[in-house]
């Protein structure tokens, strides 16, 4: 333990912001680094509980709790507390190829399960993280590590994904040759061209996928496998293959007007936005631009706050954001959200206070259920029309009920649905048998990945729905190890 009145004598000092009214004018990280002695304090807050139920990853109701990679953290804690950097960074880099990528944008169930969360604010463990590996990278002790012996054996990853980066990672560590597929013109998946740049800037990824490169893991991008890599080839050149191909295909909403123009996929404005802004700081103009636009953003979730982000960005003229659900108390519920589960709380991310500076108020209304869009005479999107709704559980099952009398029209130039992903696309999956679960993901059992076909494994969004970067990085950890064992006979990853 750190220091024994570590949690008495500090108080919780979370990653530090940008200046909104600055912030809001470009499109660097949001948040800025914090110094090295206030992480340190920080990392004396943690009391390295004798159960430390921060790095026990499980699902509570559906929802994550505690680190699914079952990270060192009370050992990193320390080590950050007594000056250790280095030391802690192998520890942080023990059960997590990027302790970057979670470090900037993971939700962080350790930090909802830490112990001192009972009664003060939990240890600041991404924030911890984070600053271990950005030191790591900075003082150059981060350098490519690639295997002393070759096994001859070639693997397939397609998908470049946190998922795909774990498993091409760990699989090349154990000697074979992998070539990663990635259809999109940049790797990292949702890393890239999901998250924001001012969230999880690209070069973040690109510094990763340097190393990965440098370690002899071969990418190849602009190919997409089923279309310009057929799966016959795969089969022929590869000894094993693994699917990470995420769970892309959008949840639609099945109302009136939403074949409307300006009635948007987030995903598609978020994409459009980061390549266009990679590729020529937005001058090609092709992207969606929310610019002098009433914008509406349906989905209360981190998709809905990433495009008001990126909304205040384009200088919108409004911005509102619905969520279907009523807004929550800002402590956890003792009762029917206790601890260790993860917080289910009313929160401000960085996206509603940028809406909130810019705008004057909250962009959020609750408990909002669109019932139709309504365009003008040359089919663009005009108005959203709205009830409220009440929320509530009859024998267990989930009930949404309309309130008469609370219907509103709300002027809108370009909608935005952020209600998240149905399941992965299932063209390659045809292609290659694959079986499927009733909702469409991947059949393959946690902890094994196999699916029907000999030598084909799937993992990550593809075979557990849409998910999270940190358990993305577990699976592609996990099915790793379950192919090096297919193609050794044993395997000696973790
Ligand atoms: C907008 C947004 C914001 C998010 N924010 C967060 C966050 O802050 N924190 C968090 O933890 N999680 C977040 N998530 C979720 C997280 O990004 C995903 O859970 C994670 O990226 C899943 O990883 P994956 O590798 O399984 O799939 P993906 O990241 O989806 O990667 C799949 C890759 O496969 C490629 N591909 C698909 N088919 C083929 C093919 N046939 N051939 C070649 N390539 C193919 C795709 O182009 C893609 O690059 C967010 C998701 C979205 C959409
Ligand atoms: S639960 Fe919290 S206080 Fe306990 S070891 Fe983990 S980080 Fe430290």
């Amino acid at each position: 333990m750190g220091k024994h009145t570590g949690f008495i004598e500090y108080e919780r000092l979370p990653q530090p912001e940008r200046e909104i009214e600055k912030r809001i004018k470009d499109w660097k990280d949001y948040t800025s680094p914090p110094s090295e002695k206030d992480v340190q304090l920080q990392g004396a807050r943690c009391m390295d509980c004798g159960v430390p139920t921060c790095h026990v990853g499980m699902e509570i109701n559906g929802v994550t709790t505690g680190c699914p990679l079952n990270h060192l953290i009370p050992e990193w804690n320390q080590l950050v507390y007594e000056g250790k950097w280095e030391e802690a960074l192998i520890r942080a880099h023990a059960k997590n190829n990027f302790p970057e990528f979670t470090g900037i944008a993971c939700p962080a169930p350790c930090e909802g399960a830490c112990v001192l969360g009972i009664n003060e604010p939990p240890v600041t463990i991404r924030s911890i993280e984070r600053t271990i590996v950005e030191k790591g990278f900075e003082k150059g002790w981060i350098t490519p590590n690639p295997p002393k012996e070759r096994t001859g054996k070639k693997v397939a990853v397609i998908g470049s994904g946190p998922t795909g980066l774990a498993a091409a990672a760990q699989l090349n560590q154990a000697g074979h040759l992998v070539t990663v597929f990635e259809r999109d013109d940049r790797v990292g998946g949702l890393l890239t061209y999901g998250i924001p740049e001012m969230k999880l800037p690209y070069h973040v990824v690109e510094r990763r996928v340097n190393l990965l490169e440098e370690e002899g893991i071969q990418f190849l991008t602009n190919t997409e496998v089923g279309k310009d890599y057929s799966v016959e080839r795969l089969n022929e050149e590869f000894d094993a293959t693994i699917l990470a191909t995420g769970s892309t295909v959008h949840r639609g909403m099945d109302v009136e007007g939403n074949h409307l123009e300006g009635v948007h996929f987030a995903i598609d404005f978020l994409h459009q936005n980061t390549k266009s802004l990679l590729d020529s700081d937005l001058k090609d103009g092709n992207y969606i631009s929310a610019e002098d636009k009433h914008v509406i953003v349906i989905g209360g979730g981190d998709t809905g706050t990433d495009c008001l982000a990126t909304a205040v960005r384009h200088n919108c003229e409004s911005l509102t954001q619905f969520d279907i659900y009523e807004k929550k108390g800002v402590e956890r519920d003792a009762t029917s959200n206790p601890w260790p589960q993860y917080p289910i709380i009313h929160r401000v991310e960085y996206g509603q206070k940028e809406a909130a500076h810019k705008y004057g108020e909250d962009p959020r209304a609750f408990a909002v259920m669109t019932k139709k869009f309504v365009g003008d005479t040359s089919g663009y999107i005009k108005e959203v029309h709205t009830i409220n709704v009440r929320n509530k559980y009859v024998n267990g099952k989930k009930v949404r009920e309309e309130i008469p009398g609370t219907e509103k029209v709300w002027p809108a130039d370009l909608v935005l649905i952020a209600i998240g992903f149905q399941g992965p696309e299932q063209q390659l999956l045809h292609q290659l048998q694959l079986e499927t679960n009733p909702n469409s993901t991947a059949k393959a059992a946690y902890g094994e990945y196999k699916t029907n076909i000999d030598g084909v494994f799937s993992a990550g969004d593809m075979r557990r729905g849409q998910s999270l970067i940190v358990w993305a990085i577990h699976e592609g950890r996990e099915v790793a190890r379950e192919c090096d064992k297919y193609l050794m006979g044993e395997t000696d990853l973790p």
